[in-house]
């Protein structure tokens, strides 16, 4: 694939640099490409089903997804038991990733655990399992060649920034970046909710700065100031995902100064679903 571009935009009166790794594909894009960076380059022989879980909003799901099609892998994907609405959407990330061909499995809440534990046994050499949000030290590669195309793109900037679910692309870019300055916020859980599920990967590099939100957000409900920030930067000409950049940005925007390129992690094409949310509460 070729590089992804790098656009400006302008928020507050300050300009930003932003790596466009939302052109990347439709719905292989973002930071999910990169952590999938080293499946990708399987040859399609390799293997023949991958296996993952978590939840039905999931942008690491709709990318398992398109990567399974165009490699002729099957996909199974683990979830709780879904809501007869979230079965029936027509839009978003679930509705997609099943007309890719992911077959979706539900689990009793009460075995859940213990049966994604159980994937791991008696595993075939041709099966590959991809943890939740893709945390896994697969990841590497992709985000030493992201690094790679900062350097090379030779801008004046030291810092980057990208929001943190699981923290696996924040974490992986600051080992490949060392130079640099790299900013994440957690948008799942709390500070030290991040920086556990970290250092299961790896040490924690110094240039990794975790910025702290003001106020505390529940991971993907609708409010106000996210809503508001992600007209900010669709009026500013980029459309960035409601779950995780909307809380970055601000974090950026209340407790930085100095220049930075951000990071785009895709996932717009989860907003749809999570816009028809917004309007429900009346924001428009
Ligand atoms: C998955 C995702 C993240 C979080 O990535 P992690 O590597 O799990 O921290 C951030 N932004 C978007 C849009 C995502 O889809």
């Amino acid at each position: 694939m070729n590089i992804s571009p790098i656009s400006k935009i302008t928020l507050d009166g300050r300009e930003f640099f932003v790596k466009r790794d939302d052109l990347i594909d439709p719905f292989l894009a973002g930071n999910k490409y990169r952590k999938l960076y080293t499946l990708l380059q399987t040859p399609s022989n390799k293997l023949s089903k991958i296996i993952s879980y978590g939840g039905t909003q999931s942008n690491a799901m709709l990318a398992i997804s398109a990567m399974c099609q165009s490699k002729k892998w099957e996909f199974i994907y683990y979830t709780k038991p879904l809501s007869a609405t979230q079965k029936e959407q027509n839009d978003g990330n679930f509705f997609h990733a099943k007309r890719l061909g992911m077959q979706h499995i539900e689990i009793d809440e009460f075995f859940y655990k213990d049966f994604i534990a159980s994937l791991r046994l008696n595993l075939d050499k041709k099966i590959y399992i991809v943890d939740q949000g893709g945390a896994d030290k697969l990841a590497k590669e992709g985000l030493e060649i992201l690094a790679k195309e900062i350097t090379e793109a030779n801008l004046h900037v030291k810092s980057v920034a990208t929001p943190s679910g699981t923290g696996t692309t924040a974490l992986f870019l600051a080992l490949a970046l060392p130079e640099y300055r790299v900013y994440t916020t957690p948008c799942v859980g709390d500070v030290e909710y991040l920086k556990l599920q970290m250092q299961s990967l790896y040490d924690i590099p110094k240039n990794l700065i975790i910025l702290e939100p003001n106020k505390k957000y529940h991971f993907a409900k609708p409010y106000l100031d996210h809503f508001e920030i992600y007209q900010k930067t669709l009026q500013a000409g980029i459309e960035f995902d409601l779950l995780y950049a909307p809380l970055m940005w601000r974090c950026l925007l209340e407790q930085t100064h100095e220049d930075i390129l951000y990071i785009h992690s895709g996932g717009v094409s989860g907003n749809k679903s999570m816009l028809k949310r917004y309007e429900k509460k009346g924001f428009k």
